[in-house]
């Protein structure tokens, strides 16, 4: 199956309102344009370098999103083009991507990455650390963000009740941040959850987006 087959028949088998960022990490230019020419807008990569290569060869109405954690000192590279951050697991991050969209007179629209795997081996905040987070003065007073939701990561392992506990565990936080801190906030709106090994699991348990790679694009060569 070629990439447009892949994204036709993901857009006809996933719900209206869930939202697909096609993954294209480490594939090149010629195989996002496919994505592209078949329809697909929107994108996402995990490392800044590779993003701004790509975002600079690319068609300008697509929308990038960053899923992958994102160094402070490399937020500058990508402030005026990213449509989406969707990694962020810090408030230094959070400020620093405030102070570059100030610059450039942008408001970027973020997730709160959740730590939601069990393994303890991707980045996110705890439940506790966000509710922390989102009661501190520092936050409050940011202007050139927008909270837009939260993203998560399930363990990757083929025990899918365990897959789908942990995107339960992620609905849950979602909902519970909603009520106590984004109830006026329209905006606080998204679950990314669900990648090509898990979307189905993901969509059954409340996503919003889901991030796939390998199911549009084929396996990765890294
Ligand atoms: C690579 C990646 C994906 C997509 O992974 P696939 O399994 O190829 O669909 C989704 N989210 C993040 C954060 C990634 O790094």
């Amino acid at each position: 199956m070629s990439i447009t087959d892949n994204l036709q028949k993901l857009t006809s088998d996933i719900p209206a309102h869930v939202s697909i960022v096609a993954v294209s990490k480490r594939k090149s230019v010629e195989e996002i344009l496919e994505a592209y020419h078949a329809g697909h807008r929107v994108f996402g990569e995990n490392r800044v370098q590779e993003l701004t290569e790509k975002q600079a060869l690319l068609p300008v109405d697509i929308q990038w999103h960053m899923v992958g954690h994102l160094q402070t000192n490399k937020v500058k590279y990508l402030i005026g083009f990213v449509n989406f951050i969707q990694s962020v697991d810090s408030l230094k991050l959070l400020q620093t991507i405030n102070r570059e969209a100030l610059k450039v007179n942008r408001i970027i629209p973020c997730l709160l990455q959740v730590q939601i795997a069990r393994e303890d081996t991707k980045f996110g905040f705890s439940e506790g650390e966000i509710k922390v987070l989102a009661d501190s003065s520092e936050f409050r007073s940011l202007q050139n963000v927008s909270i837009n939701g939260v993203m998560g990561m399930a363990t990757y392992t083929p025990d899918m009740e365990q897959v789908r506990s942990e995107f339960r565990y992620l609905s849950e936080v979602f909902r519970n941040l909603k009520n106590k801190y984004f109830d006026s906030s329209p905006d606080f709106r998204e679950i990314s959850m669900g990648m090509s090994g898990d979307y189905t699991v993901a969509i059954e348990e409340g996503s919003t987006m889901v991030r796939l790679g390998t199911v549009i694009f084929g396996a990765r060569n890294y």
